[in-house]
């Protein structure tokens, strides 16, 4: 269990980077995408990124625009537009990295984790068999941005696609 929930105490990071420049969850402009803030998808309700501190390859991050605090605050349209938005990221990580799994979840708090508590956000992390190895691999710090950029030219072609697709 202890291994299960690693993910999430990652969140300290994420907290100390989004202090640098505004709120982490609203790149600014309106742009589908932004490589440079790791913004893999956005539409009216919702925003995908990339985790900049991942705990496995292709660790999601998935909030609505809106700058709420809590999943009570979404009315129940934007609750289904937000499940829905995680479904279709699961699917994309599920085709383009083939995991065996993945870790669906988020932290209400900061008692419970969140090291940006006043956005909600879900985390979508790829598990593989071995990937307890992952972290020693970004301890070489040099590798950690190629990586990154490396994974979000692989995913985002599948989120623009769900642009094309609602239109
Ligand atoms: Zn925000």
């Amino acid at each position: 269990m202890k291994t299960l929930w690693a993910p999430w105490r990652m969140e300290h990071v994420l907290g100390k980077a989004a202090k640098i420049s505004g709120c982490l969850f609203e790149p600014p402009g309106k742009a589908s995408f932004d490589k440079d803030a790791l913004l893999l998808y956005r539409d009216t309700q919702n925003v995908v990124l990339l985790n900049r501190f991942p705990y496995t390859n292709g660790h999601l991050l998935i909030a609505p625009i809106d700058h709420i605090a809590c999943i009570t605050e979404l009315d129940p349209l934007g609750q289904a537009a937000l499940m829905d938005m995680i479904s279709k990221a699961t699917q994309i990580l599920r085709d383009n990295l083939k995991p065996d799994g993945l870790n669906v979840g988020c932290n209400l708090g900061k008692v419970a984790g969140a090291g940006i508590a006043d956005h909600l956000h879900f985390h979508i992390v790829p598990r593989w068999e071995d990937d307890h190895n992952f972290m020693t691999v970004l301890a070489d710090i040099r590798s950690i941005p190629e990586h990154l950029l490396t994974t979000f030219d692989k995913l985002l072609p599948s989120f623009q696609q769900l642009l094309v697709n609602t239109k």
